[in-house]
């Protein structure tokens, strides 16, 4: 559900200590080439962001910016206007949501094998949902009835399966199943934007399966996790998705 989105914290780019900030600059500079030679880019200047909002002062076009998921390709300066890129001083330059927020982001390639898998991280998870979504049409997923509990450093994550998130997306075609009406914005992808939520929660021991999955609008979700009615629609949905069981 929580979707990471990196503030803006001009600060902390000063709060490193020198000796570590040059060292993480090494570190990015070297994933950065990896990945242009990798990927055949064909670019002059490339820089890496773990969290693909602030990058260093571009000395070349064309240029590539990556971040851990994807690349954008800038082929002049015009492109930083284009992209409403904020340069700051000292030539660094921010991206307000992320280069991942630009169009002609290009996620990395990864594997149908990789994009299958379940994952805990909800960013890896969404990636691997677009990912199986790109490559076309998914047959009904068998899911898991007992999904793995990871157990975390602070709280247990569960992992989820991107195949079951895909299909409950594309089968739903941006319609909220509980209140029928259309996503309230559109994605990058073109589509009216919905959740995926299991009606028996996985944390309750609900399984990871399209039987106990639907796509709400952000409203329906909130709805039938704090509202004082959510009783009753969960037993409208039970009503109006043949798909899901009730208890
Ligand atoms: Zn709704
Ligand atoms: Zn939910």
């Amino acid at each position: 559900m929580k979707k990471s989105c990196a503030p803006f914290h001009p600060e902390h780019l000063f709060s490193h200590n020198g000796a570590s900030m040059q060292s993480h600059k090494k570190e990015n500079s070297g994933k950065a080439k990896r990945l242009v030679s990798k990927l055949g880019l064909n670019v002059v200047r490339q820089y890496y962001r773990e969290t693909g909002d602030w990058y260093a002062p571009i000395l070349g076009y064309p240029c590539a910016l990556f971040d851990p998921y994807g690349y954008i390709v800038l082929s002049e300066q015009a492109d930083l206007d284009r992209h409403k890129i904020k340069v700051y001083k000292g030539d660094r330059i921010f991206v307000d949501n992320g280069i991942s927020s630009l169009t002609g982001y290009t996620y990395l390639p990864i594997s149908e094998e990789r994009s299958l898998q379940p994952t805990s991280n909800l960013i890896l998870l969404d990636r691997r949902v677009q990912d199986l979504r790109n490559r076309g049409p998914i047959s009904r997923p068998a899911g898991n009835t007992k999904p793995n509990l990871v157990k975390g450093a602070s709280h247990p994550e569960i992992q989820r399966l991107p195949a079951v998130k895909a299909w409950i997306l594309q089968e739903a075609k941006g319609i909220c199943e509980l209140c029928r009406q259309r996503g309230p914005f559109l994605t990058h992808q073109g589509e009216s934007y919905l959740e995926v939520h299991h009606v028996v929660q996985l944390a309750g021991g609900g399984p990871d399966t399209v039987e106990n999955s639907v796509a709400l609008c952000p409203n329906c979700h909130r709805l039938l996790h704090f509202g004082v009615d959510a009783d009753s629609q969960r037993q409208k949905l039970y009503l109006a998705v043949p798909r899901v069981k009730g208890e």
